[in-house]
């Protein structure tokens, strides 16, 4: 320890905060999390649930390090589902629906049992700042709190401004003041900070809803766990209401739009692309007859329920108006309105990849703060942040995750060396490695790195050893068993008549393959334990395309000057989305490189233009 009070202090105890405090805790720092309400730590400010597409990725590799937020939604989770199960395990993404109450006690938990971490209630309002290095968190009421380096993890709070209809209500989000302090001390210090919202539907009462009247979407059978540590789901697991919007909705929304925050030029800050509120999507959208809804039970003893999809800045009375006309809805209490809310946040250029700001040492940030959307991100980077200020304080060297090895590293390098022009949320499009970064695989990538750096617990190591010796047990055994093709036909399997010897491991890339299947010729495989065979059976189909995604990777950075001719025209780019034309044809890039730095620009659709550009010759 330095001779501070605390070698590490994270303000906030949101996502990024709960995360990045326990991180430095397990690195042995001597962690402050200063917040300004204990009672407030985990609160999901949003939509109740965990994961989904590429954000199911973040929260398997923060596990994977020993982080919290897995262990929390499997602790919470109401609605388990595997998003894409039918597509391949690269691109499926584990979700969960939480109930609200029980993850936010969970997190609390979580966070007063960690060793090295002390809570402290208070409004961070301006850091000290002695010889070029963060040395002190002042409060709002006074106190100075001394440290080594500190995490701002200060979310949708920095000079947060709600907006419904023409009303606008100083807030961090609901209920909650802002946070002015910091923003301050962050102009005055040189950063670049720039203005971004988001925005969240109204709550309804469920006692009020004609459930008979709407859809039902169940959990999965078999819900699958985020964490490596999780043996089984012991939540009782409930369905949730699909609805749509009508054409009567449609009209009530576009004949108010000049009543909406968004729409009456109110609002300065730019909104999630992704996650549209409902007045964007019958703008962009109109000539749809139907926007869907689901209804969705935000707890077990709690009638709240979040109908995802309407997120809205129109005046309550056209909020009740609209929602009324939506089938299931027509007698519905709402328990709170929606709103928008405009944030500060920094400009992510201004951080190294260990999240630390470079002009402020010792100072990191994470989360909402850097331009990000979403629990999962700010999670993810809460943790890194975590881990590097307490690195930094004990005199370490940096931690940095690379594109290659994980999502996590994709985000921050995304975020460091593009910026952000709008809410930045994770997809599987935004890695190029995605075949070897799935979220099956999130431990063999990230446990290793993470007992190297020393975050992960005993628990964890021991079962992460006994899972690698059995996966390599398994692999070396079945890389040992091998077959000609006329031997695997009296098995049923029917393989190129070449004389060739195949290993049951090399057999597990051919479709439909199994392990189950290989016992028939070789019976002892059917004693494999179940998780094992499937991690095999996973990595084994991917072996193959895993060599060609390399090369083609090493060909794309070898092509990155490869001229695009001024005439190209990009319409007709099938597989690209309208958008990404729009912007390549508005911006006109000279070469792939300048293409690849446009905003929204993905690893995927950099290949499809170079895969057309090679036609051209
Ligand atoms: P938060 O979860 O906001 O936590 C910040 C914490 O810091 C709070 O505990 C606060 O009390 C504390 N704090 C702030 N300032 C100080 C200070 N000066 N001193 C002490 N403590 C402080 N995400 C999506 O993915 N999709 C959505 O549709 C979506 N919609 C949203 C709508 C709304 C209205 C809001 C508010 C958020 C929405 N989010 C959405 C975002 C999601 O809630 C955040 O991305 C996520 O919570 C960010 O985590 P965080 O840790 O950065 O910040």
């Amino acid at each position: 320890m330095l001779d501070n009070i605390y070698d590490v202090i994270v303000v906030g105890g949101g996502h990024a905060g709960s995360e990045a405090a326990a991180a430095a805790a397990r690195l042995g720092a001597r962690t402050a999390l200063v917040t300004h309400k204990r009672a407030t730590i985990g609160v999901m400010s949003c939509n109740p649930a965990i994961g989904g597409l590429g954000k199911g990725h973040l929260v398997r590799e923060i596990d994977a390090l020993d982080g919290l937020m897995g262990r929390i939604a499997d602790a919470a989770g109401i609605q388990f589902r595997m998003l894409n199960r039918k597509k391949g395990p690269a691109v499926r993404g584990p979700r969960t629906q939480a109930d609200r109450k029980l993850y936010r006690l969970a997190m609390q938990a979580e966070i007063e049992a960690t060793a090295n971490l002390d809570v402290i209630e208070g409004d961070a309002f301006d850091l000290t700042i002695e010889h070029g290095r963060v040395s002190a968190v002042v409060l709002k009421d006074g106190r100075v709190i001394r440290c080594g380096a500190v995490v701002l993890t200060t979310g949708t709070f920095l000079r947060g401004l709600i907006h419904i209809g023409d009303k606008k209500i100083p807030a961090g989000r609901v209920g909650e003041g802002p946070s002015v302090g910091l923003s301050g001390t962050l102009l005055r210090y040189g950063l670049s900070l720039g203005r971004l919202k988001t925005g969240t539907p109204a709550r309804l009462d469920g006692s009020t809803i004609d459930w008979d009247s709407v859809g039902r979407q169940g959990a999965d059978e078999n819900p699958t766990p985020f964490s490596f540590m999780t043996d089984s789901i012991v939540n009782p697991q409930i369905e949730c209401g699909v609805t749509r919007t009508t054409p009567e909705t449609h009209k009530i929304i576009a004949e108010n739009l000049r009543r909406s925050a968004m729409y009456s030029g109110q609002i300065e800050g730019v909104g999630p692309r992704y996650c549209p509120s409902i007045e964007d999507k019958i703008v962009k959208f109109g000539e749809r007859d139907g926007h869907q809804i689901f209804l969705e039970p935000e707890g077990l003893d709690d009638t709240t329920v979040y109908p995802n999809g309407i997120s809205t800045s129109l005046p309550e009375d056209v909020q009740e108006a609209f929602i009324r006309t939506i089938p299931g809805l027509e007698r519905v209490r709402i328990l709170q309105c929606g709103y928008a809310i405009e944030y500060d946040h920094v400009d992510p250029r201004e951080l190294q990849l260990s999240l630390e700001v470079e002009k402020i040492p010792g100072l990191f940030l994470a989360g909402q703060i850097n331009g990000t959307t979403g629990y999962e991100e700010a999670g993810a980077q809460g943790l890194v942040a975590g881990l590097n200020a307490a690195r930094l304080a004990s005199g370490g060297e940096p931690i940095e995750f690379s594109r290659t090895e994980s999502y996590i590293g994709v985000m921050i390098d995304d975020l460091t060396s593009r910026g952000v022009a709008e809410p930045y949320r994770m997809f599987t499009s935004r890695a190029e490695y995605r075949l070897s970064l799935r979220a099956d695989n999130a431990d063999v990538r990230l446990t290793p790195i993470g007992l190297q750096i020393g975050c992960v617990g005993s628990a964890r190591t021991q079962r992460f050893d006994r899972y690698s010796e059995a996966l390599e047990e398994t692999r070396s055994r079945l890389k040992g068993l091998t077959v000609t093709p006329s031997e695997a036909e009296k098995a049923g399997m029917h393989l190129n008549k070449d004389g060739q010897r195949r290993s049951a491991y090399e057999l597990l890339s051919h479709p439909g393959q199994s392990i189950d299947a290989l016992s028939r010729l070789w019976p002892e495989l059917a004693s494999i334990e179940r998780g094992i065979a499937e991690a095999i059976e996973i990595e084994a189909a991917y072996a193959v395309y895993m060599d060609r995604q390399t090369a083609d990777i090493v060909q794309a950075r070898k092509e990155e000057e490869r001229v695009i001719p001024a005439e190209f025209d990009f319409a007709v780019l099938s597989g690209l989305s309208n958008e990404l034309k729009q912007k390549l044809t508005a911006s006109r890039p000279r070469n792939i490189a300048q293409a690849a730095r446009i905003d929204g620009m993905t690893p995927a659709a950099i290949s499809l233009l170079l895969a057309h550009l090679r036609k051209l010759g």
